[in-house]
């Protein structure tokens, strides 16, 4: 007997795939297929896992149609998205629905008149490998089949070449390569050199593109008309058929971790796709995530490390001034120490260029009243507002806006003022002290199009900007030959932060931004660090670019208190629109994952802790409550929740449940 029903993956928030009957009249459909099935009222898309004879005591419905010829999924490529529905807990039809281009129908590509979405530039030859890099790349490509390569290389090392030279290969042996980036559109430099040196076969995928640019992209990709694919996460859901190389570009980055709906780390999930094809993906950073290194360290990846930059150009001088100690008789805004005040007129002087680092916008950082002590807050996040231009109030979490009137709301009081300093603030500051320099910001208030970015990285390069100012979206991968001097203003906004990653993203960022400094030069760049805590301990490691010390260190602190990577966790957050209801259903959840706990030895070694209101309670008008999960493994961890899953949210109307697996946002 053969298999009557049909297995879907339908779009819709269910987490097991449905059965439906054959089409009325035949069609062919197989495995990959996608169709438009009724449910409920309504009519959606689904994609066919696969036949059954078993129908359940359901009354079925038939399949309505098949959307279209092509595309479909090829086998390995639907076994990865199945593998990430059940790894995230997230509905299969929701997951499958990613690898559609977003203009289904779509199935030619029209040119659009608009500037290209990858720029076609003057071939770039390639270059002759250092040692260092000749070593590197002889030690990846020595490996056949699914490998998984740590390159670990400073700032400057030369990483991208050895990913340009790896991709040469795989494109000579007719396989196909996926390059990630965590931020596509903020990087267009990286983008200009892919496209220079395989012109006309590089197709690119990131948030920035319209729906039609987009579908376009895909279909190069699909087709195999360009096969490279370069992109932000979101392209590792273009389906390929015959993938040879995967690249992770600076891998610990956590915006490759989507922080909503499926909540996938494109890091990680890349991994299970370069095994799935069975093909080495290489992971590369400066500051490579503590999961990785650790990784590399216990020999389940390989490691590659390079500690020279290219043409032996010296690392930067870091220095690092005590904000306290600043000499507070020189008449200088607050947030600026003499050093690094002199240092910028040194570097005009020399007509060097400056980049400013603060990673916090706007004027000031909240309002208060110094008689009765009110702050301005969001009222829908419970947070202070930050002060943008001279009146402007603005959420940075759900964007409420309101205006300054200089007067106390609650004691009508003018002893009302603004503290703290942002990137707007700065740029004031700046442009009075040094009237003459050219003075350029670089945020998200001021550069949100993909256009703005590449002009200002142009002028950058043609010197046309003296000092640049920015959050740490300018942080990354660019490489500006006439910077020789890189401050960063305050190293204290992420050290206090309640999420156990704190010190590894403080000492990231700083040897980030530090990387900015002196790449073309023979004369070490210029790293001026201004900070509160000058005895914090990432920031002595990154002052002495001494990442392992770092790591060690770091890493023995995370085992005390079994924190990734000693261990696996899952962060249970609990959304509801009033307090008491939110609370109700975080210790109701509590109760169950107790009583699963009790009730089997295997979950002895999880520790499950909360219910704990959210660092930040109260968020775009819901409260917002987390239990945290911490497993020895990560079968174990799937294994309790997938039996919490089928309980879990009954009788909790009004109050939502998310499961995020190996979490990163922790407020
Ligand atoms: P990373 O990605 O490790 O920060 P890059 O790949 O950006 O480093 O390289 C830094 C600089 O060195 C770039 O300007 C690049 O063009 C140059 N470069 C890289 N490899 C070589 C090489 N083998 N010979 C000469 N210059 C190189
Ligand atoms: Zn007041
Ligand atoms: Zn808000």
């Amino acid at each position: 007997m053969s298999d009557k029903y049909f297995h879907l993956a339908v779009d819709a928030p269910i987490s097991a795939p449905l059965t439906y009957l054959p089409p009325n009249e035949y069609i062919p459909l197989g495995r990959g297929d996608s169709v438009r099935v009724p449910l409920g009222k309504r009519t959606v898309d689904a994609v066919v896992l696969g036949k059954t004879s078993e129908c359940g005591d359901f009354e079925l419905k038939p399949i309505q149609e098949k959307i279209i010829e092509k595309p479909i999924l090829p086998e390995k490529f639907l076994g990865w998205l199945e593998w990430l529905a059940k790894y995230y807990s997230y509905p299969i039809g929701q997951v499958t629905k990613l690898a559609f281009p977003p203009l289904v129908k779509k199935t030619k590509a029209r040119k659009s008149h608009k500037s290209p979405v990858v720029p076609s530039l003057e071939r770039n030859k390639k270059l002759q490998l250092t040692t260092e890099q000749q070593k590197c790349f002889e030690g990846i490509s020595r490996e056949s089949g699914f490998n998984i390569h740590l390159l670990h290389g400073v700032t400057g090392s030369g990483k991208t070449e050895i990913y340009l030279q790896l991709i040469e290969d795989v494109l000579n042996s007719g396989k196909t390569a996926l390059v990630l980036v965590p931020e596509i559109s903020l990087t267009p430099q990286l983008l200009n050199r892919f496209s220079a040196r395989f012109p006309e076969k590089v197709a690119v995928i990131h948030s920035h593109l319209t729906d039609r640019e987009k579908t376009e992209q895909w279909w190069f990709s699909y087709n195999n008309e360009r096969p490279i694919l370069l992109g932000a996460r979101s392209a590792l859901f273009c389906p390929r058929e015959n993938l040879g190389l995967i690249i992770v570009d600076e891998e610990h980055e956590s915006s490759y971790k989507q922080d909503e709906k499926l909540k996938y780390n494109a890091r990680d999930a890349a991994i299970m796709l370069a095994k799935m094809y069975d093909c080495p993906i290489v992971l590369g950073s400066a500051t490579p995530s503590l999961e990785s290194w650790h990784n590399a360290k216990t020999g389940k990846y390989y490691l590659h490390q390079m500690n020279e930059r290219v043409s032996s150009r010296p690392m930067p001088e870091i220095k690092v001034v005590a904000l306290q100690d600043r000499d507070k008789t020189a008449n200088l805004p607050f947030w600026l120490s003499s050093l690094l005040y002199t240092e910028i007129q040194d570097s005009l002087a020399k007509k060097e260029q400056v980049a400013l680092f603060l990673n916090r916008r706007g004027v000031a950082q909240f309002v208060q009243c110094f008689d009765c002590g009110y702050t301005y807050e969001c009222p829908n996040c419970e947070i202070s507002l930050t002060l943008h231009g001279k009146s402007d109030l603005v959420c940075h979490y759900c964007n409420y806006t309101t205006v300054f009137k200089e007067k106390c709301p609650d004691c009508q009081s003018e002893n009302i003022s603004a503290q703290g300093v942002g990137t707007e603030q700065v740029e004031k500051d700046v442009s009075k002290l040094f009237p003459d320099a050219v003075v350029q910001r670089a945020d998200r208030d001021e550069i949100s199009k993909r256009e703005q970015m590449e002009d200002l990285i142009k002028n950058m390069e043609m010197g046309n900007i003296d000092i640049l100012i920015g959050t740490q979206m300018i942080a990354k991968g660019l490489d500006f030959p006439g910077l020789n001097l890189v401050g960063l203003i305050l190293a204290d906004v992420g050290f206090h932060l309640p999420d156990f990653r704190a010190s590894e993203r403080s000492y990231q960022l700083i040897t980030q931004v530090a990387g900015r400094a002196g790449r073309h030069s023979q004369v070490p760049g210029k790293v001026i660090v201004q900070t509160f805590n000058p005895q914090q301990k990432c920031l002595q490691f990154a002052l002495n670019n001494d990442f392992e010390g770092f790591c060690s260190h770091e890493l023995q602190q995370r085992q005390e208190l079994s924190y990734p990577p000693f261990g696996r966790l899952a962060l249970i957050r609990i959304v509801g629109n009033t307090l008491l209801n939110t609370q109700k259903a975080a210790q109701h959840t509590m109760h169950m994952l107790q009583s699963l706990k009790n009730h089997r030895t295997l979950y002895n070694e999880i520790k499950v802790l909360g219910p704990a209101p959210a660092p930040m309670t109260k968020l775009r008008n819901k409260y917002r409550y987390h239990i945290l999960v911490k497993s020895p493994n990560a079968q174990t961890l799937q294994a309790l929740l997938n039996e919490l899953a089928p309980d879990f949210g009954k009788g909790l109307s009004s109050v939502k449940l998310q499961i995020d697996i190996d979490p990163y946002n922790m407020m």
